[in-house]
Formats: C-alpha cells, structure tokens, sequence
C-alpha cells in the first residue's frame, strides 16, 4: 500500500487521504479546505491525481472539511462509489447543497460587488454538482465488512464525533490501515464513546486539540452564567454552531438548563435550516446516540426554528434578552454572519463561541480580542462580549486520544499525525511518542509514504 497526503496537513480542513494498493485506488474523505486563504485557494487548484482514475471514495463523516470536496471531485471526473454510513449519507443531503448554495452565494456577492479578480466570479461548485454527487453515495452498517475488490475490505466503527461519524479501516490481505476520522469524546452528552480499536498497522490520527486539555467542569455551569448574565442586561447571546452536531448539543444543554430553572425561559431561536434538518435527523438514528425518544422532543421543542429568510432578517430587529444559534460555527458564513452584523457592535449582547475556531475564521479572531471583523467588505465593531465555552467541543483533546489510543493491543507501525494546526500536531506527536513510544511523524502536504 502507498498513502498520499492531500489535505489535512498543518490545518484541521481539507482532510483527503489517497490510499493505492494493488491496482485499486481510494480517497479516504473527500473535504474541503476552510479558514486561511491561502488555504482556500487550495479548493481551486488542481489536484495532483485526475478525480477518473479513483476507483472508490469512503468518508468519515459529513462535516463540509471532509466531504465538502466531493462534488468537485465528481464534477471533474469521479464516478465510482462513495462509501459512508447511513447517516453520514442523510446529513450529507443537507450539507453538501448547502455548501453548494454558499459558494453560489459567494459567487453572487462577489459579482454584485465586484470585489472578485475573476469576471464573471464562478462558484467553487454549483447545487447540481452537489446532487451529482450524492447520486453516488453508498450508505453501509456499522461493523461490516465492505468487500472492495483487488482483496481490500473496508470497515466502518462509530467514533462518536457526530452522527454517522466512523473510524475507517481498510485492509488488504498483508496490511491495515485505521484512519481516525474526527473523534469524538468519551462522555459526551449527545453521542455514545468512540469503540475501542484494538489493532492496526498503520494510523492515521487527527490532532485537532494535540495541545490542549478541555475544561473538566461542567459546561452547564458556564453556559448558564453567560446566559444569566446576558440576560440581565436584556442582551442577545449569539451561538455561532455547526449545524451537525454542536446545535443539537446547545439546544439539549439550553433545555437542561431551563427545565431546572437555572436559567430564565427566554426565547431561544435555532436559525439554521440545515440545523433544523440535522435535528429531524437525530430522531431517525436513535440508534447511535443516548438520547430517549422524549429526550429528542424535548430538544426539538426548546427552540423556535427559522426557516426563512424574512424570520432571519426580523430576528436582528428583536430586542433581547434572547438566544440564537446559527451556523456556521467559526463565522465563516451563513446566517450568522448576518447576526454579528447586527448584534456585535452592542456591549449588551455576548458572542459565544463553543467549537474549535481555525486560524483565518472570523471565530479565530474574536476569540484573539479582534476590536472589529470584516463582513461583506465592511468592518463591524466587536463590543460585544466574547465568551467561549471549551468542554462542548465534538472533537476529544489530547488526553482523551492518548486515552483511545491505549486500547490498541501493539502498537501501530506507524503513526500518522493529521487534521491540526502545526504546533498541536507537533505537540500530539510528542504526547504519543512520550507515554507510548510509538513511531508517530507528522506528514507534509503531497508526501507519499509506503505502508508495508
Ligand atoms: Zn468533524
């Protein structure tokens, strides 16, 4: 076998591994590149394989940065399989048109302002390529062995991230592969603990928090002081989330908090069509995650959805005190966007960040004390106050890996070091190298390695 490198190198997006064995050629994830422009522009360059000689593409979850490439891949030649769980392929419906429609968004903006290098500005992708690509999805079980032809076998376990989401192994008679996917944490609220993996030859592991420890109290705790506060001064606490996942989060958090009376019953608004999708999703897979059937509607009922766009825009008119959730979760776009316009010039109101904000995010910046953020070509004022809420994130720290790690029975050949900014990706490599001994590198963009 032989691993190419193609994304998720030195940042948490992107992530794309290709995996040559035989005559068989497969792209583990499929993402795009967020955050950063110069990352962005990665999205526009060329790839250094041609999309029709890929044989199969399995992903790991449905987060934009590891399936937000898919239908630019197909658009430019791929037509084989793409393997994913059943969830995986429902939250994907929604947010690979919705990615489609934010590039078509861009595009539009871009050409109406005329702040684009390029005349006509074309999207990264259009809605059509996005059902192309979903035509293409395969949706497997958990925990079954997926025969890919040329004697690979490609098996998917639930890692706990978000719904769907999957450690991918794949094997060939003489070597195994596990790639991590994004993990998720051992005690979460929501999602069950990632399975135990007990061998692989070679892993490939995400790095996301390879530097940090998250806050052991309960979020509860700071969740409710924020809102508290915020509402004493009849502010409006904006949630940036990602629609998957942390919404689902918040909202079952906010509904605790309220059903114990440790917060006042004000309004709360999920603003996020996908989110109120990904929400409906949660009850069609009771299966993966700890909530009863009456915890599921009671997370449902704990906020009004918006839908349209006419609610979103009457929403920024609202006086507080009140809470709004809206994607997508480091700022980056989407409605919320629209809501820091509106809402973060005002010392009354909090921005409250809960999820790991990449370097180049609008996110990024606020939580670096930025006095003011650059939206549509304008900068807004930041006098409100900005909080963050570390042990809501979905993805474990390092502790928790190391944690995981230890079920392994030997250790790994080798170790691959993925999906982190530099210096939490160096510092993930010398936390596994110093309690385990394990041979671990932290790969560059396009390298190659040979897995034996
Ligand atoms: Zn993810």
């Amino acid at each position: 076998m032989e691993l190419t490198f193609l994304g998720a190198t030195g940042t948490v997006t992107g992530s794309k591994y290709l995996l040559n064995s035989g005559s068989k050629r497969i792209l583990i994830d499929c993402g795009l590149f967020q955050g950063l422009k110069q990352l962005r522009l990665k999205n526009w360059a060329k790839l250094p394989i041609n999309p029709a000689d890929v044989d199969v593409v399995v992903l790991t979850h449905a987060h934009i940065d590891h399936s937000g490439y898919l239908p630019l891949f197909v658009k430019n030649g791929f037509s084989g399989k793409v393997y994913c769980s059943q969830a995986t392929r429902d939250l994907c419906k929604i947010l690979l048109p919705d990615s489609a429609h934010l590039q078509e968004e861009e595009a539009d903006y871009a050409n109406r302002r005329g702040f684009s290098k390029h005349h006509p500005a074309l999207p990264l992708y259009t809605q059509e390529d996005a059902q192309a690509a979903l035509e293409l999805l395969v949706p497997v079980d958990f925990e079954q062995d997926i025969d890919l032809g040329a004697g690979l076998t490609l098996r998917f376990s639930p890692n706990g991230h978000i719904l769907g989401s999957a450690f991918v192994r794949i094997h060939n008679q003489k070597t195994s592969i596990l790639f991590s996917g994004d993990i998720g944490r051992p005690n979460d609220i929501l999602m069950k603990a990632p399975v135990r993996i007990k061998q692989a030859d070679y892993l490939v592991v995400e790095s996301t928090y390879g530097n940090r420890l998250h806050d052991l109290d309960d979020p509860q705790v700071k969740l409710a002081a924020i809102i508290n506060q915020t509402a004493k001064r009849n502010g409006v606490v904006v949630i940036p989330v990602f629609a998957v996942g942390r919404a689902q989060e918040l909202l079952y958090y906010i509904h605790l908090l309220k059903s114990s009376g440790n917060i006042p019953d004000i309004p709360v608004y999920l603003n996020s069509p996908m989110a109120v999708d990904a929400t409906e999703i949660f009850h069609n897979h009771r299966g993966e995650h700890r909530l009863t059937p009456e915890q599921c509607n009671a997370l449902c009922r704990t906020a009004h959805m918006v839908n349209s766009i006419e609610e979103s825009k009457r929403l920024n008119e609202t006086k507080g005190p009140m809470i709004i959730l809206s994607a997508s979760g480091m700022a980056s776009g989407g409605r919320v966007v629209h809501h820091l316009k509106a809402f973060a010039p005002n010392p009354n109101n909090t921005i409250l960040f809960v999820g790991f904000q990449a370097a180049g995010t609008r996110g990024s910046a606020m939580l670096d004390g930025a006095e003011s953020i650059k939206i549509h070509g304008e900068y807004v004022p930041v006098r409100a106050e900005v909080e963050y809420v570390s042990n809501l994130s979905a993805h474990a720290d390092y502790s928790e890996i190391l944690d995981w790690l230890g079920g392994f029975e030997k250790a790994p050949k080798k170790t691959f070091i993925t999906h982190g900014e530099p210096i939490a990706a160096d510092a993930m490599r010398l936390h596994i190298e110093e309690k385990l001994h394990w041979q671990v590198v932290v790969p560059d963009y396009l390298e190659t390695v040979s897995l034996n």
